[in-house]
């Protein structure tokens, strides 16, 4: 406060849906932020791994989310940059375009706060291309009109020309217009718009749930309505549109139109989430359980400080091996304090996390459980001395197995594993909707945690369920939970490519 500069404010694009479209610059702002403003349009998946405090601001939403208005918003961005945090302002596709971008930076500049716009693709070029279309078709247009269809045409005062829309030399794109659809088509066939002319309205464009009608001029209004397309849409003619079938790219994913469930904890979604969309779908992160650091880190210390006591050093998860080895190059130590241990990882996963950080696993098993684990140890552990950084929760198969081999074994709960006590309020409500396609769990406790809460939300069509593993499908199937496909290999990736087998009708698994 008081007398110092205040900090600059962004006003960022976040692109129009597909969270990978806001631009690097974009990104990185997000990353910096102290503060992020959103807007409705804002895909959630951008806020997975942001330290940003996050504010609504923005139209009222079906969510139940206020409205917040224009001066308020001009007011809270001023006010935010003069107490010197870093803020970003987020909007839905391009800032300024349909956006009010432009009068959020005329007040700031009016009150001496600093700013910066960064651009963002704008709903119409990226909903159009991941639909077939160029608007700007060598063949069929020399020029794209965006308009507003938030002017109601037969209001008087209306700003918009619908004479020369209607004889409009190329494409015309129609902003906010799907409620106006019926009123802003009859008025360009009054004008003498050719009846024919290609048009279409593309609903949620670039997201999971993107969808196309195509059709004319004349009866576009009936097959949207027919459609029961949702907001945001857009309204696209002419003759452009025709040629989209050709290259219509993205609606033959595989997952197109289904909601996933992604049940990862918080931070280590990425790669879920990058398949899921890699395939078309729209996925949810659902965190439900929370990975944090363990009550008390001294028995991890003093275990760090034994590590010449010990043959083996065991991971049963990649929490595991974050946390212990952050911790032990933290302390000042790095891998070399490991290099008379042999290593052992669960599963491909945890394996991989080893060799993020230039360790090998000795002993990886075929099937992702404790029990084949603790197999594939046996030979090697009678009279070894076995430190297993774990969780402080989870099976304690590989204590009684090893230890009946003869082994020493010490458990360090390098993490804490806690569960949700809700679900996230927009799951809980499209599951109570039956709007969730398919649930995917990957971990036993995750499956409990889940039965125990969706539990509450009863529905006709609940989602089909997958599971990483074996060990996680027999946890649903204990809590309750009828399992549709078990993923082989047992990954994040292969969770997903069993889910679109299944989708596509091949159900071998
Ligand atoms: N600044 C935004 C537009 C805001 S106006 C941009 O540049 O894209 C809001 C309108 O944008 C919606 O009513 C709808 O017409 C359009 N829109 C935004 N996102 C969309 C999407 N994913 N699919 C279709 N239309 C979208």
């Amino acid at each position: 406060m008081g007398d110092s500069v205040p900090a600059t404010v962004y006003l960022v694009g976040a692109g129009p849906g597909d969270p990978r479209l806001i631009s690097v610059r974009g990104k990185e702002l997000l990353e910096a932020a102290d503060v992020v403003l959103y807007d409705g349009l804002v895909s959630p998946l951008l806020f997975a791994n942001l330290r940003a405090d996050l504010e609504y601001a923005g139209r009222a939403t079906e969510d139940g989310r206020k409205r917040v208005l224009q001066p308020e918003i001009n007011a809270r961005l001023i006010e935010l940059a003069r107490s010197g945090r870093r803020v970003v302002r987020l909007k839905g596709g391009d800032p300024f375009v349909f956006g009010r971008g432009g009068e959020e930076a005329a007040a700031l500049a009016a009150a001496g706060v600093p700013f910066e716009i960064v651009p963002g693709v704008t709903a119409a070029v990226a909903a159009a291309e991941y639909a077939g279309i160029s608007l700007t078709h060598r063949a069929h247009a020399s020029s794209i009109a965006f308009v507003t269809g938030h002017e109601d045409p037969n209001k008087p005062g209306q700003t918009i020309d619908y004479d020369r829309l209607a004889g409009w030399p190329g494409t015309v794109v129609f902003y906010m217009g799907l409620n106006r659809l019926g009123r802003i088509a009859a008025e360009l066939l009054a004008r003498g718009a050719d009846p024919a002319t290609p048009a279409c309205v593309v609903s949620r464009g670039t997201t999971g749930l993107h969808r196309t009608v195509s059709g004319r001029l004349d009866d576009i209004t009936d097959k949207a309505t027919a459609a029961g397309l949702k907001a945001p849409s857009l309204i696209i003619t002419g003759a452009c549109v025709a040629e989209r079938h050709a290259i219509d790219w993205f609606e033959s994913k595989p997952l197109l139109g289904r909601r996933l469930l992604i049940t990862r904890p918080a931070g280590q979604a990425d790669e879920a989430v990058a398949r899921a969309l890699d395939l078309g779908a729209e996925p949810i992160l659902c965190p439900l359980i929370e990975i944090g650091p363990p009550d008390d880190w001294k028995p991890v210390d003093d275990t760090i400080d034994r590590l010449a006591e010990f043959d083996w050093l065991v991971f049963t998860s990649v929490n595991g091996v974050a946390h212990f080895l952050d911790r032990l190059f933290e302390a000042g130590g790095d891998a070399r304090r490991l290099g008379h241990l042999r290593l052992a990882a669960i599963g491909p996963a945890t394996a991989d996390a080893l060799a993020a950080r230039g360790l090998r696993a000795d002993v990886v098993p075929q099937t992702f459980r404790a029990e084949a684990l603790a197999e594939e140890l046996r030979p090697h552990v009678a009279d070894a001395r076995v430190l297993w950084a774990g969780a402080n929760i989870g099976r304690e198969v590989l204590i009684e197995e090893l230890t009946a081999a003869g082994a020493t074994v010490e458990k360090v709960a390098v993490y804490t594993n806690r569960e949700a006590e809700s679900l996230p309020e927009p799951v809980a409500a499209h599951l109570a909707a039956g709007e969730i396609d398919w649930v995917l769990l990957s971990s036993p406790s995750i499956a409990r945690n889940y039965a125990r809460l969706s539990g509450r939300y009863p529905t006709q069509s609940p989602p089909k369920v997958a599971a990483i593993s074996p060990v996680t499908a027999d946890a649903a199937r204990e809590a309750g939970l009828p399992i549709d496909v078990t993923a082989a290999p047992h990954t994040w990736a292969g969770l997903l490519d069993a889910v679109r087998d299944h989708v596509a009708g091949r159900l071998d698994v």
